[in-house]
């Protein structure tokens, strides 16, 4: 038995203003535990992605995340969840003007590759980006791999 607070693990860097594992705290085998915060326009994840082999499940604890989702917008409020099949496309928002507080569960934890598309400025629409960590690993950037423009700077 193992028990974690969501105040225990550091904050990760990325697009919702808080994201703590707490995988690791609780030294999960087979899940991927996160505890999020995001405020008005933040996101879960870094853009629209899908994880090939991983599970997902999102548990709304306050507010209402808005979920792009391959058959639309999907709204999901406190007391709800929405489960993502591995393969299928998704992208959790704050579209609201509360905070949105959430508990994602992924299974198996340690997904493979995951493809992900933001707006690139300068291919113009969505492209496939990568996430890496700048040199003095003080940000994680997302980076068009058809242009290699830099589309995003999270801390
Ligand atoms: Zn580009």
């Amino acid at each position: 038995m193992e028990r974690v607070s969501v105040d225990d693990p550091d904050r990760r860097m990325g697009p919702a203003a808080e994201k703590r594992p707490l995988s690791g705290a609780l030294g999960t085998t087979e899940l991927a535990v996160n505890y999020y915060e995001l405020a008005p326009g933040d996101t879960f994840g870094f853009g629209y992605h899908r994880h090939p082999d991983q599970e997902e499940l999102f548990y709304v604890l306050e507010g209402v995340a808005t979920f792009e989702t391959e058959d639309g917008d999907v709204d999901v409020a406190a007391g709800e969840a929405v489960r993502f099949g591995p393969g299928e496309w998704q992208l959790g928002h704050n579209e609201g003007e509360d905070r949105v507080v959430a508990l994602a569960v992924g299974a198996p934890r340690d997904a493979s590759e995951t493809e992900m598309l933001r707006p690139c400025p300068d291919c113009g629409g969505r492209t496939e980006q990568a996430v890496g960590m700048t040199d003095d690993r003080e940000a994680l950037v997302t980076t068009c791999l058809d242009c290699g423009a830099e589309t995003g700077r999270f801390t």
